[in-house]
């Protein structure tokens, strides 16, 4: 039995020992076993399959032989641990080189072998060969980065969505900045999330159908940004399967920008085209007269079917007198000309005719070269109709422009213009033609419709006349201002309003502008001191400013129509009525008509005011306006002075009186004294310089007085030095006169005898004594001197001579004239010196040549004189050889005759010194 027992297990064994190695050897895997040094000492068949070696070529060696020299030292130092833990080890990655050299990456698992002492053993090992899943891995993982490299930076956005749930599972950076969202935000987001509202619909349709695969492309789809913003993306889309998930992977592109410049170009495109077809017809002719583009206008302008220009060259359609010659747009433009502008006048286009100006510019090619023309008409017709039209017409109703500047009109009862004449032009600057049939309201001030709609109803409704002033629009768009008149009248049947509407535009302005400088002018009169008033033609008080009032001392209320009669006296207002009346019938003004009035509280004043009348605008007297100044104070001063002067007049008298009398007594001595002895004449010459002497002092002295030499004098001592001076004069005069009589009677004075002109003489004395006659007004006439006339004579003694007679015409005339009349006879140059004055009494004939002489009247002796002068006179004449004698009239004036013989001769001898002049 334990034999036997022995036998069947050593069998058993046996077969479960070639169980096992058909296992081993059926198994793909490689299997070995080492000993503690790692050397094999079991190669299972299958290396030769994997390896390329006879497991006997191996037997003997170790592992790290089989491998290339850096993975040896690699796996050597994992067994070397292994070893020391004396551990299992399950697959450990290692290269292998294959006999012909190939690397074979093997799968190797371990397991440590242990005697029954458990003494270890070695190993048993297991190699799998993995060679093609590494392989197969690695290129996963390249075209897994080249895809992840495509998916990170492709620029175009890539969305993964969950067909089911319809959630994002990846996201691109260019999606991401594409919608403004982080991936982590995206994944959390629906399809729906990123679309706006109202395509939500269509997104999730394409969604499904993308998903069924019926749809790879959506074209131009909204996208809802985080921020709001709205961007164009176009999808592209494929399905897939990730993670064991059907997705849509969404290729999104941003199509804003395209779109944008799609939409430039296509606006370009229109406006172009707009331009092109808009304005004038337009044609493009190239270099060989084909017409290339031409627009619609241009096809209307000559009658032609939509193509129909093309083909054609372009005198086939408008042969014009140019064409063919140097004139030709196309041959200037082509020779450089940047612009050629030509005006046609009166083309016949298909039986009409027509003006148009064309305008060619060169047409060019990208690169700048002139390629051909663009040529523009410009249709004038109507412009040019309208100026001859406007010509014609003006022509026409010239005469009556002239005459009317107003517009006729009719319209009917709606407002429509049924007629307007040509002064609509002039004042609206619309042709009639241009308004008839519009609606007069049509170009009414918005703020006058009201006014004017309602005038034209009351004159339909009342029948009355219509009389509106309203603002219209003028042509140029400035609102005039109109008034219109007119009625209703019955015109073939219908009713209507004619009549006639005036510019007042200027009329407007006037008044505005005399509103305006009334209120400036009120504006003043309320700030002057003067008073102001206005009263109406029966006197009572319509305006007046503040000054006026506190003239008066009465309030506004109270004197506003009040009659000035009120605060005058009875005298006063008959005086200022009469004054009144004298401005309203003469229309003379007044400037300083005086009144006596009574203020409020019972006070008199004098007022000084001036006095104009008011009229209306159509020139109608209505009333009287007037500047008033209180003039009480000055009026006071002035009969003050008054009171003086008549005080000082009176003392003046007596003064003179005493004068008079001490000058008579001088007189009557003088006269002894002339009428005596021989020794006269010395001693009034001696006397008369006596005289002489201190009279100059007093005149000189009194000079000065008179001009402040010693400080100004009051009013008395003025009056009294002024009496002082004339009497000085006067007696220094006199003297002087006596001197020259005594000394003409001592001959002692002799002529000065030389060729003299009469004019000349005339023309000094007329000087001197101008001065006199024209402060009386007097008329001085110069007879037979029509030419000159030269005498022998002494000529400051014929001067003093004809002075003298002049003076005394003056002195003793006052009105009429003084007249000089030269004359001659044979022998005689004959003076005549003629005045209209008093004429002198027959009885004072005899004394009038005597000394001290003058006629005994009230008003002779109210002049200065001394009675002297003719005396003189007389002398001077006959020193000559001549006589003097006079005729008079009382009443009716004198004329003093004097002679100067011819036979005057300019002697030869010596001149004689004369006394007068050492004097
Ligand atoms: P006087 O004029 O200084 O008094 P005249 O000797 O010149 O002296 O004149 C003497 C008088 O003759 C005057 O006082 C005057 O009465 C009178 N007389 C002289 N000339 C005229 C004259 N042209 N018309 C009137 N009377 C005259």
């Amino acid at each position: 039995m334990e034999k036997n027992e022995r036998k069947r297990m050593e069998e058993a064994l046996r077969e479960s020992e070639e169980k096992l190695r058909v296992l081993v050897e059926a198994i793909s895997d490689w299997i070995w076993e080492v000993d503690q040094n790692t050397i094999f000492t079991y190669i299972s068949p299958k290396v030769k399959h994997l390896l390329g070696y006879a497991p006997e070529e191996i037997i003997g060696k170790t592992p790290f032989d089989l491998m290339p020299l850096e993975e040896a030292e690699r796996v050597g130092k994992i067994f070397q641990k292994i070893t020391e833990a004396q551990e299992p080890f399950a697959r450990l990655e290692d290269i292998n080189l294959h006999k012909d050299g190939h690397r074979v990456v093997f799968e190797t698992s371990v397991m440590p072998i242990f005697d029954s002492n458990r003494g270890f053993m070695g190993f048993w090992g297991i190699n799998r060969d993995i060679t093609e899943q590494k392989q197969t891995e690695q290129k996963l993982k390249e075209s897994e980065a080249k895809n992840r490299t495509l998916f990170e930076t492709s620029a175009e956005g890539i969305l993964v969505a969950d067909i089911e749930t319809m959630k994002f599972n990846y996201a691109n950076p260019s999606i991401c900045r594409m919608l403004g969202y982080s991936e982590e935000e995206l994944k959390k987001l629906h399809v729906s999330d990123i679309h706006p509202k109202y395509v939500l619909e269509q997104v999730i349709s394409e969604f499904e159908a993308q998903a069924r695969g019926e749809k790879e492309l959506a074209q131009n789809f909204p996208c809802l940004r985080k921020d709001g913003n709205i961007i164009w993306v176009e999808i592209n889309n494929t399905k897939t399967v990730i993670n064991g998930r059907e997705c849509n992977v969404g290729f999104y592109r941003d199509i804003i920008a395209r779109k944008k410049a799609e939409d430039q170009i296509k606006y370009a495109h229109s406006e172009l085209n707009q331009i092109f077809n808009g304005l004038f017809p337009m044609c493009v002719i190239d270099k060989n007269y084909n017409n290339i583009r031409v627009n619609d206008r241009f096809n209307s302008f000559y009658n032609l079917k939509k193509d129909e220009a093309y083909g054609k060259k372009c005198h086939e359609i408008r042969k014009g007198h140019r064409c063919f010659t140097n004139e030709c747009t196309m041959k200037q433009i082509i020779e450089g000309k940047e612009i050629v502008n030509y005006e046609i006048d009166k083309e016949l286009i298909k039986g009409k005719e027509f003006s148009f100006i064309i305008t060619a510019l060169p047409y060019r090619n990208p690169d700048g070269e002139t390629i051909g023309v663009i040529e523009t008409f410009m249709d004038t017709t109507e412009s040019k109709k309208a100026e001859q039209r406007l010509k014609e017409s003006k022509e026409k109703y010239s005469n009556l422009i002239n005459d009317i500047s107003d517009i006729i009109f009719r319209i009917d009862l709606n407002g429509i213009i049924k007629y307007f004449s040509q002064q609509s032009y002039e004042i609206l600057g619309y042709l009639p033609e241009e308004l008839i049939d519009t609606n007069l309201l049509k170009k009414v001030h918005p703020d006058d419709l009201l006014k004017v709609a309602n005038n034209i109803r009351e004159t339909i409704e009342s029948k009355r006349e219509i009389n509106a002033d309203f603002k219209y629009q003028h042509k140029n768009g400035h609102y005039i201002h109109l008034s219109a008149k007119g009625r209703l009248v019955i015109k073939n049947g219908k009713e209507e309003i004619t009549g006639i509407i005036t510019d007042i535009t200027k009329k407007k302005k006037m008044e505005i502008k005399l509103r305006e400088s009334e209120k400036k002018y009120r504006g003043i009169l309320e700030n002057i001191a003067e008073g102001y008033f206005e009263i109406d033609l029966r006197g009572n008080l319509i305006f007046f400013n503040e000054s006026y009032l506190n003239l008066l001392g009465y309030s506004r209320e109270e004197l506003l129509g009040l009659n000035y009669r009120k605060f005058m006296d009875e005298q006063g207002a008959r005086h200022a009525f009469e004054r009144l009346n004298y401005v309203y019938k003469t229309e003379n003004s007044l400037n300083d008509l005086q009144l006596e009035v009574i203020r409020k509280d019972g006070e008199k004043r004098f007022h000084q005011t001036s006095v104009n009348l008011i009229h209306d605008s159509r020139g109608k007297i209505i009333g009287f306006q007037g500047i008033v100044r209180d003039i009480t104070e000055k009026k006071k001063a002035e009969e003050l002075e008054q009171k003086f002067k008549e005080q000082l007049e009176d003392e003046v008298q007596i003064r003179t009186k005493e004068l008079k009398i001490a000058l008579e007594q001088q007189k009557l001595y003088l006269d002894q004294i002339l009428q005596s002895s021989h020794i006269k004449d010395e001693f009034l010459a001696t006397m008369s310089h006596e005289l002489r002497t201190p009279l100059n002092a007093i005149i000189g002295f009194t000079d000065l007085l008179l001009e402040g030499g010693y400080g100004p004098l009051n009013r008395d001592h003025l009056e009294f030095v002024k009496d002082i001076k004339s009497s000085a004069e006067h007696q220094f005069e006199m003297v002087k006169d006596i001197l020259d009589i005594s000394k003409i009677e001592s001959g002692k004075i002799s002529l000065h005898l030389q060729e003299t002109s009469i004019k000349n003489i005339i023309e000094q004395i007329k000087s001197t004594v101008n001065p006199d006659y024209s402060k009386k007004d007097l008329k001085f006439e110069i007879k037979g001197l029509k030419n000159d006339k030269l005498i022998v004579a002494d000529p400051i003694k014929l001067k003093e001579i004809l002075i003298h007679l002049l003076d005394n015409a003056v002195k003793y005339t006052t009105k009429g004239k003084i007249t000089f009349i030269f004359k001659e006879d044979k022998e005689n140059w004959i003076f005549k010196v003629k005045d209209t004055g008093i004429g002198i009494d027959k009885k004072y004939f005899d004394i009038i040549f005597k000394e001290f002489k003058r006629v005994d009247s009230e008003y002779v002796s109210s002049l200065p004189g001394t009675g002297l002068g003719l005396s003189l006179t007389k002398r001077l004449v006959a020193l000559h050889g001549g006589t003097i004698s006079f005729t008079s009239k009382l009443g009716v004036g004198s004329t003093f005759i004097f002679t100067i013989p011819k036979s005057l001769s300019i002697p030869s001898g010596k001149k004689v010194e004369s006394f007068l002049d050492i004097l």
